[in-house]
Protein backbone atom coordinates (compact mmCIF):
# COMPACT_ATOMS: atom_id res chain seq x y z
CA UNK A 1 0.00 0.00 0.00
CA UNK A 2 2.69 2.35 1.39
CA UNK A 3 4.64 1.15 -1.83
CA UNK A 4 1.62 2.23 -4.23
CA UNK A 5 1.41 5.71 -2.41
CA UNK A 6 4.80 6.56 -3.39
CA UNK A 7 4.30 5.19 -6.88
CA UNK A 8 1.28 7.56 -7.79
CA UNK A 9 2.71 10.57 -5.68
CA UNK A 10 6.18 9.99 -8.14
CA UNK A 11 4.35 9.63 -11.20
CA UNK A 12 2.28 12.91 -10.00
CA UNK A 13 5.94 14.55 -9.63
CA UNK A 14 6.53 13.82 -12.99
CA UNK A 15 3.39 14.68 -14.62
CA UNK A 16 3.67 18.51 -13.06
CA UNK A 17 6.88 18.55 -14.76
CA UNK A 18 7.58 22.41 -15.68
CA UNK A 19 8.71 21.01 -19.23
CA UNK A 20 10.96 22.12 -22.04
CA UNK A 21 9.82 23.59 -25.34
CA UNK A 22 8.64 19.73 -26.09
CA UNK A 23 5.35 19.97 -23.41
CA UNK A 24 3.76 22.85 -25.75
CA UNK A 25 3.06 20.62 -28.49
CA UNK A 26 2.59 17.27 -27.07
CA UNK A 27 -0.95 15.85 -26.68
CA UNK A 28 0.34 13.63 -24.13
CA UNK A 29 3.27 12.72 -21.76
CA UNK A 30 4.72 9.31 -22.36
CA UNK A 31 5.82 7.96 -19.01
CA UNK A 32 5.96 4.32 -19.61
CA UNK A 33 4.39 1.14 -19.56
CA UNK A 34 5.05 -2.04 -17.72
CA UNK A 35 5.57 -3.69 -14.24
CA UNK A 36 5.91 -1.77 -11.10
CA UNK A 37 8.69 -2.37 -10.01
CA UNK A 38 10.26 -4.13 -12.81
CA UNK A 39 13.10 -6.97 -13.10
CA UNK A 40 14.28 -4.62 -16.71
CA UNK A 41 13.88 -0.99 -17.65
CA UNK A 42 14.05 -1.01 -21.51
CA UNK A 43 14.98 3.08 -22.71
CA UNK A 44 14.09 3.80 -25.91
CA UNK A 45 14.27 7.14 -27.54
CA UNK A 46 11.09 8.95 -27.86
CA UNK A 47 7.68 9.07 -28.33
CA UNK A 48 6.96 9.35 -32.10
CA UNK A 49 3.36 10.44 -33.61
CA UNK A 50 0.96 7.48 -32.12
CA UNK A 51 2.80 7.34 -28.79
CA UNK A 52 2.02 11.10 -28.34
CA UNK A 53 -1.55 10.46 -29.20
CA UNK A 54 -2.20 7.66 -27.30
CA UNK A 55 0.41 8.50 -24.35
CA UNK A 56 1.76 5.10 -24.35
CA UNK A 57 5.62 4.23 -25.31
CA UNK A 58 6.21 2.04 -28.12
CA UNK A 59 2.85 1.63 -29.81
CA UNK A 60 3.42 2.32 -33.56
CA UNK A 61 5.51 0.20 -35.97
CA UNK A 62 8.70 -0.09 -33.96
CA UNK A 63 6.44 -1.14 -31.06
CA UNK A 64 5.05 -4.09 -32.88
CA UNK A 65 8.19 -4.96 -33.54
CA UNK A 66 9.96 -4.36 -29.85
CA UNK A 67 7.03 -7.06 -29.10
CA UNK A 68 7.90 -9.70 -31.85
CA UNK A 69 11.63 -9.48 -30.21
CA UNK A 70 10.42 -10.18 -26.87
CA UNK A 71 8.54 -12.81 -27.93
CA UNK A 72 11.05 -14.26 -30.00
CA UNK A 73 13.77 -14.07 -27.11
CA UNK A 74 11.57 -15.28 -24.61
CA UNK A 75 10.65 -18.60 -27.54
CA UNK A 76 14.66 -18.86 -27.60
CA UNK A 77 15.20 -18.61 -23.59
CA UNK A 78 12.02 -21.24 -23.26
CA UNK A 79 10.39 -18.97 -20.61
CA UNK A 80 8.41 -16.24 -20.01
CA UNK A 81 10.24 -12.13 -20.36
CA UNK A 82 11.38 -11.40 -16.81
CA UNK A 83 8.78 -8.32 -15.34
CA UNK A 84 9.68 -5.23 -17.41
CA UNK A 85 8.74 -1.58 -17.86
CA UNK A 86 9.74 0.73 -20.78
CA UNK A 87 10.42 4.40 -20.99
CA UNK A 88 12.05 6.81 -23.17
CA UNK A 89 14.82 9.27 -22.65
CA UNK A 90 12.46 12.15 -23.22
CA UNK A 91 8.86 11.90 -22.04
CA UNK A 92 7.16 14.25 -24.88
CA UNK A 93 7.55 13.66 -28.46
CA UNK A 94 10.27 15.62 -30.50
CA UNK A 95 8.59 16.97 -33.72
CA UNK A 96 9.85 19.02 -37.00
CA UNK A 97 7.10 21.37 -38.89
CA UNK A 98 6.78 19.52 -42.32
CA UNK A 99 3.70 21.44 -43.79
CA UNK A 100 1.23 18.48 -43.02
CA UNK A 101 -2.37 19.10 -43.58
CA UNK A 102 -2.58 17.99 -40.02
CA UNK A 103 -0.62 20.46 -38.56
CA UNK A 104 1.11 17.55 -36.64
CA UNK A 105 4.76 17.45 -37.85
CA UNK A 106 7.30 14.67 -38.12
CA UNK A 107 9.39 12.90 -35.64
CA UNK A 108 12.93 14.22 -35.18
CA UNK A 109 15.26 12.64 -32.79
CA UNK A 110 15.38 14.47 -29.60
CA UNK A 111 17.88 17.41 -29.02
CA UNK A 112 20.88 17.09 -26.13
CA UNK A 113 19.22 20.24 -24.38
CA UNK A 114 15.84 17.92 -24.19
CA UNK A 115 17.33 14.92 -22.68
CA UNK A 116 18.86 16.42 -20.83
CA UNK A 117 15.77 18.55 -19.04
CA UNK A 118 14.29 15.12 -18.92
CA UNK A 119 16.96 13.55 -16.92
CA UNK A 120 15.51 14.02 -13.44
CA UNK A 121 12.30 12.37 -14.62
CA UNK A 122 14.10 9.45 -15.81
CA UNK A 123 16.07 9.12 -12.82
CA UNK A 124 12.42 9.12 -11.08
CA UNK A 125 11.24 6.73 -13.18
CA UNK A 126 14.17 3.96 -12.29
CA UNK A 127 13.87 4.71 -8.59
CA UNK A 128 10.13 3.68 -9.07
CA UNK A 129 10.91 0.37 -10.72
CA UNK A 130 14.02 -0.55 -9.21
CA UNK A 131 15.13 -2.44 -11.86
CA UNK A 132 18.13 -4.91 -11.60
CA UNK A 133 18.94 -4.24 -15.35
CA UNK A 134 18.55 -1.76 -17.68
CA UNK A 135 18.39 -2.38 -21.51
CA UNK A 136 19.19 0.11 -24.12
CA UNK A 137 16.97 0.46 -27.01
CA UNK A 138 19.18 2.13 -29.55
CA UNK A 139 22.13 4.75 -29.44
CA UNK A 140 20.95 7.70 -28.29
CA UNK A 141 19.54 6.57 -24.92
CA UNK A 142 23.02 3.88 -24.45
CA UNK A 143 24.75 7.33 -25.17
CA UNK A 144 23.22 9.70 -22.43
CA UNK A 145 22.37 6.65 -19.16
CA UNK A 146 25.13 3.69 -19.76
CA UNK A 147 27.27 5.97 -17.29
CA UNK A 148 24.61 6.18 -14.93
CA UNK A 149 22.86 2.12 -15.25
CA UNK A 150 26.00 0.39 -15.55
CA UNK A 151 24.32 -3.11 -15.11
CA UNK A 152 23.04 -2.70 -18.84
CA UNK A 153 23.02 -4.37 -22.11
CA UNK A 154 22.24 -2.50 -25.88
CA UNK A 155 19.69 -3.43 -28.63
CA UNK A 156 19.31 -2.29 -32.05
CA UNK A 157 16.14 0.06 -32.01
CA UNK A 158 13.30 -1.34 -33.95
CA UNK A 159 13.18 1.34 -36.31
CA UNK A 160 16.83 0.48 -37.55
CA UNK A 161 16.11 -3.27 -37.58
CA UNK A 162 12.83 -1.95 -39.86
CA UNK A 163 15.08 0.13 -42.23
CA UNK A 164 17.65 -2.66 -42.52
CA UNK A 165 15.20 -5.67 -42.95
CA UNK A 166 11.96 -3.39 -44.05
CA UNK A 167 10.57 -6.08 -46.04
CA UNK A 168 10.10 -8.45 -43.74
CA UNK A 169 8.87 -7.11 -41.05
CA UNK A 170 12.57 -6.17 -39.44
CA UNK A 171 13.76 -9.48 -38.68
CA UNK A 172 15.97 -10.07 -41.26
CA UNK A 173 17.75 -6.97 -40.46
CA UNK A 174 21.69 -8.04 -40.07
CA UNK A 175 21.46 -7.55 -36.13
CA UNK A 176 17.97 -8.85 -35.56
CA UNK A 177 19.34 -12.48 -34.11
CA UNK A 178 22.44 -10.90 -31.86
CA UNK A 179 19.59 -8.71 -30.55
CA UNK A 180 17.11 -11.94 -30.05
CA UNK A 181 20.11 -13.46 -28.50
CA UNK A 182 20.98 -11.02 -26.33
CA UNK A 183 17.80 -10.70 -24.62
CA UNK A 184 17.28 -14.23 -24.31
CA UNK A 185 20.30 -14.81 -22.29
CA UNK A 186 19.28 -12.12 -20.27
CA UNK A 187 15.78 -13.51 -19.74
CA UNK A 188 17.26 -17.09 -18.70
CA UNK A 189 20.05 -14.97 -16.19
CA UNK A 190 17.12 -13.90 -14.40
CA UNK A 191 14.98 -16.93 -14.33
CA UNK A 192 12.30 -16.05 -16.32
N1 LIG B 1 8.35 4.71 -29.74
C1 LIG B 1 8.87 5.00 -28.52
O1 LIG B 1 8.14 5.11 -27.54
N2 LIG B 1 10.18 5.16 -28.44
C2 LIG B 1 11.01 5.03 -29.47
O2 LIG B 1 12.21 5.16 -29.28
C3 LIG B 1 10.43 4.73 -30.72
C4 LIG B 1 9.10 4.56 -30.84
Amino acid sequence: MKKFRIVKESFQNIKKCPGCALKKHRRNQVIGKGSIPATILFIGEAPGKSEDLLGEPFVGPSGNLLNRMIRDASDLAKCKPPSYFITNTVLCRPWIWDNSRDNYGSNREPKRSEILACKKNIIEIANIIEPEFVVFIGQVSFMYYSGEFKDNARITHPSAHLRFGGDYGGQTSPMYNTDIRTLSDLFRRFKC
